[in-house]
């Protein structure tokens, strides 16, 4: 995260080298990025939503997006959700910018109401009394279907959380809304989570499908990772996709859905519309070769 810091694009002032940057430097830049975002949050700009389309393995029919925040600050440059939501999280900001990504969560819904949209939660907002209320009221207020929401969890949420964090996903999944299982693999004992933790699918972390078609073992692992979701009666989705080789064999193997720069990058709601043209139902029947270089 130090390094992303520095990487963060923008002021000149920090232009040191990397390794031999001071703690006291590190807090500054970090308490610059907060003030600027409190403001950004606040007033509602530069803040906004990006879709990641997600398509079905077998028939290519585009069956969903992945709602990714975006920060982009006057004087900073871009900022990287991996940057800003984790300073976000510690500096008390989350619970609005988590209200920000389900307002606009909803609002994709209502736009392209043909496809199942999935928002990332974080541990904090997922951890409080009040989580589901808040889902349930906004949903309402919007008028989408619950069934239409997926959220994505990562499996660090699971933990230490005294059970109100299992208790809020099975109050939403009993509304309708389904849940997903983010990086899955790279957590602490993935294997041994799914037993206890009732959630609908699982996305593979890219760091499996980047190994996958190299090494034996990459492919071993992942071909284990759909095996184990399919008696567990989950749905699976691949992160990362970037080769067709990695679709072929990942389609192959029975796995559901696929996200990744092969298929597309995030888009801004307006190229969204575009890929869409307004009717989901014509690319439905479109292959997977031609939306790739939509
Ligand atoms: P994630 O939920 O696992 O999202 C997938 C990340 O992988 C996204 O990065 C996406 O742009 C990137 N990606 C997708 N396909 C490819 C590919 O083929 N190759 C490569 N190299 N990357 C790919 P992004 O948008 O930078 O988001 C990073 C992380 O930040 C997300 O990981 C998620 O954990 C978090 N995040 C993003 N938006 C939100 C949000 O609204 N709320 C919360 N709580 N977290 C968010
Ligand atoms: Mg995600
Ligand atoms: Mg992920
Ligand atoms: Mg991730």
């Amino acid at each position: 995260a130090d390094i992303a810091l520095y990487n963060a694009k923008g002021a000149g002032r920090n232009c040191y080298a990397i390794f031999g940057a001071h703690m006291e430097e590190l807090l500054q830049t970090r308490r610059e990025i907060e003030y600027d975002l409190r403001r950004a949050v606040a007033e509602g700009e530069g803040l906004e939503l990006h879709f990641q389309p997600v398509y079905a393995a077998d028939n290519g029919a585009l069956c969903g997006a992945e709602a990714l925040l975006r920060w982009h600050d006057p004087i900073r440059g871009s900022v990287g959700p991996d940057v800003f939501i984790p300073i976000a999280e510690e500096c008390g900001l989350m619970n609005s910018l988590g209200e920000f990504v389900l307002r606009e969560t909803c609002l994709a819904a209502q736009r392209w109401p043909a496809l199942k949209i999935a928002m990332n939660a974080s541990p904090k907002e997922l951890r409080g009394d009040g989580y589901p209320l808040k889902v349930m009221s906004m949903l309402n207020h919007y008028g989408i279907n619950p069934e239409q929401i997926e959220i994505e969890i990562t499996e660090g949420t699971l933990l230490d959380s005294g059970g109100q964090c299992q208790r809020n996903i099975e109050t939403l999944r009993s509304a309708g809304v389904h849940f997903a299982l983010d990086d899955f693999g790279t957590g602490f004992s993935s294997f041994g989570r799914l037993q206890n933790v009732k959630v609908d699918r699982i996305k593979i972390d890219k760091s499996f499908i980047d190994r996958f078609g190299k090494e034996e073992e990459g492919q071993a692992i992942v071909e284990a990772m759909i095996g184990l979701a399919r008696a567990k009666g989950l749905k699976t989705t691949a992160e990362g996709v970037e080769t067709e080789d990695q679709r072929v064999a990942l389609k192959e193997l029975g796995c559901d859905h696929l996200q990744g720069y092969l298929l597309s990058r995030p888009l801004s709601k307006e190229q969204f519309d575009e890929l869409v043209g307004g009717n989901v139902v014509n690319l439905r029947l479109s292959k997977i070769s031609t939306l790739a270089h939509a």
